[in-house]
């Protein structure tokens, strides 16, 4: 069960991202170097995670 919510997360996150305002099923349109919701307007700017500090 784990793995398939893991996979089916991935995808998702993958393809679109989910508003995590406005919640699952709720995307956000992808621009440049961020992503935008369309319905509340929620900003998040992609950055990238490679664990340096
Ligand atoms: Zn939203």
């Amino acid at each position: 069960m784990s793995k398939y919510m893991k996979v089916s997360g991935d995808t998702i996150d993958r393809l679109y991202t989910a508003c995590p305002e406005c919640g699952p099923g709720f995307f956000m349109g992808k621009h440049k170097n961020r992503s935008v919701c369309g319905n509340c307007g929620y900003t998040e700017f992609n950055q990238k995670k490679k664990g340096k500090k």
